[in-house]
């Protein structure tokens, strides 16, 4: 994996704007580009950051079934990367659109392995958003005392961080959690609950739009703007919940299909409530056509059913019969909704499966060379970085008058000494050494914690077994030599300067004569130890 460009960066930093901004449409399209280009480099971290936000932005947009698919996508990436701040990230997200979904089960145990995590690290933004989601889910799932305790505590750890989005984003939450309990005290007839909760409501979300606007959160503002006019308008207080509704307006910039027609909702309800039923009657026709363009049925029966309503009160019984016709049939389809959802969350599921074990051949693949099977330069340039720091001697081992091999007894024959000549490393260097071919008929040892003189009877053991194996079933006269190059360093060298210091001495070995090793005390002519046994005796 290569450092993301500093273009990959700037996309990546312009999506994050653009969501903040509440332009999630065109921070989409930023995500996109900066995931196909992290795709290509085999930058799994970005590619996994990149998801997350998509899967953010998916749920904005109202797109949750998407927003899934990136979200799952995510939290595997992030499984395997064994980053578990960034993990509870991912499951936070999926757990909030399984919930979004009408999945609360999925969703609670998501959100609650996300707090486990997160509670287990430092990140304290990221625990404050795993807090928020557990939060929302526990209140959704009717368990609102719980869900408020842990939206006030994301809310005071973002205060602490002065993390003024999230601050407002969870403001919003919790002002949505006592608007839940204002509509519940309704239901049961208790009139001073009701507008007591609703007070409350009223006055968290304020502080929301505060500071959404101070972030520049336009997503978070116009759900709060829109939220507060609602309940304004359930107390009557038609003038100012057409205000809120007016600034909502006036925010620059497209908000997408489903804030669009959460606006015109409420904004037709406060007209009707004020008595204003022709206004009211145009705004709601207006959404039942914009709801109409959306996936999400619940949309369509909402607004069918509020139109049906006012148009009733407009005294035009046969076009509020026709209306509260269609609520019917939507109605009926919603309840086959669910489980059309649940088979598309297990098609989802079924192709992260079938996504997990191509990205894991292909991972597999990416790290080995298909020739000989053994690791490639990519491969031997991890291990290498795995074992910055600490002792190693590296080897190069290149074949001698390999290009004749070629020509007298064909590619064919070559290929097939490639391949044995990879299998006699393997064997020779055991468990106490990686082997890995760098390209044409090069190989590189490396030999971590070894001291030279170790490494040395290694390499020697290669070059015996290779000169002294049969090579008449290739060929008759085939007869195959490698010269190699050993450098060792305490762990302070860096592991390019030794392999310019191993190279250096297999071009020592070649001037030589070839067929024979060169390590720091100079040319070893001679065979020194030869047999695994004499080796193991001498490392001793
Ligand atoms: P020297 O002893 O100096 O290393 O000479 P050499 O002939 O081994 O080195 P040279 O670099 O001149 O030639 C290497 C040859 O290896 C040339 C190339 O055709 C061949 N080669 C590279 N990759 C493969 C491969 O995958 N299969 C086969 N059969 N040949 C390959
Ligand atoms: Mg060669
Ligand atoms: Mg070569």
């Amino acid at each position: 994996m290569t450092e993301p460009t500093a273009a990959l960066v700037d996309g990546f930093s312009r999506g994050t704007h653009l969501l903040r901004a509440g332009l999630c449409d065109e921070a989409m399209v930023e995500f996109r580009a900066v995931y196909a280009e992290a795709e290509a480099d085999d930058n799994g971290e970005l590619m996994a950051a990149c998801l997350c936000e998509m899967a953010w932005c998916c749920y904005k947009l109202g797109l949750a079934e998407q927003g899934l698919e990136c979200a799952m996508g995510a939290r595997w990436l992030r499984q395997r990367q064994d980053d578990t701040v960034e993990l509870a990230r991912a499951m936070a997200v999926e757990a909030i659109l399984f919930l979004d979904l009408g999945f609360s089960d999925e969703a609670f145990e998501l959100a609650e392995e996300a707090v486990r995590l997160a509670e287990a690290g430092t990140d304290l933004p990221v625990l404050a958003f795993t807090f928020n989601a557990k939060g929302i889910v526990l209140a959704v799932c009717h368990e609102i005392d719980l869900g408020m305790e842990l939206l006030e505590r994301a809310v005071s750890v973002a205060a602490s961080q002065t993390n003024v989005a999230a601050e407002g984003y969870y403001l919003l939450n919790l002002g949505f959690c006592h608007a839940r309990l204002a509509a519940e005290a309704d239901t049961l007839g208790e009139e001073e609950r009701a507008i007591g909760e609703r007070e409350a409501a009223i006055e968290l979300t304020e502080s929301a739009i505060e500071k959404a606007e101070s972030s520049g959160d336009h997503w978070s503002l116009r759900v709060a703007l829109g939220n507060t006019a609602e309940m304004l308008g359930l107390e009557g207080r038609y003038d100012l919940a057409l205000k809120y509704l007016e600034r909502s307006a006036a925010l620059p910039g497209d908000p997408g299909i489903s804030l669009r027609i959460h606006y015109l909702y409420t904004l037709g309800d406060v007209l009707f409530r004020a008595g204003h039923l022709d206004q009211a009657r145009a705004v709601m026709t207006d959404a039942l056509a914009l709801a109409d363009q959306s996936p999400q049925i619940d949309h369509q029966a909402n607004t069918a059913s509020k139109l049906a309503e006012i148009l009733e009160a407009l005294g035009e019984t046969a076009a509020a019969l026709a209306l509260h016709k269609r609520f019917h049939t939507l109605y009926v389809r919603q309840s086959g909704e669910t489980a059309r959802r649940r088979a598309r969350v297990e098609e989802i599921r079924a192709e992260t499966e079938q996504l997990r074990s191509r990205a894991a051949t292909l991972a597999d693949q990416a790290l080995s060379d298909p020739l000989t099977g053994i690791a490639n330069r990519r491969s031997f340039d991890q291990i290498l970085n795995r074992l910055a720091g600490t002792p190693i001697a590296i080897a190069i081992v290149d074949l001698d008058n390999f290009k004749s091999i070629n020509d007298r007894f064909s590619h064919i024959v070559g290929d097939a000494v490639l391949q044995r000549v990879a299998q006699a490393i393997v064997a020779q260097i055991g468990p106490h050494g990686h082997a890995a071919r760098l390209g044409g008929e090069e190989f590189a040892l490396i030999f971590p914690d070894a001291p030279e003189a170790t490494a040395a009877a290694f390499c020697e053991g290669v070059r015996v077994a290779i000169c002294s194996t049969s090579w008449s079933d290739l060929a008759p006269d085939l007869a195959v030599t490698v010269s190699i190059g050993l450098a060792s360093g305490d762990g302070d060298t860096p592991s390019g300067d030794l392999l310019q210091a191993a190279d250096n001495r297999l071009y020592l070995a070649k001037a030589n004569g070839r067929d024979q090793l060169v390590s720091t005390d100079g040319p070893i002519l001679a065979p020194m130890a030869t047999t695994a046994g004499e080796r193991r005796r001498w490392r001793a």
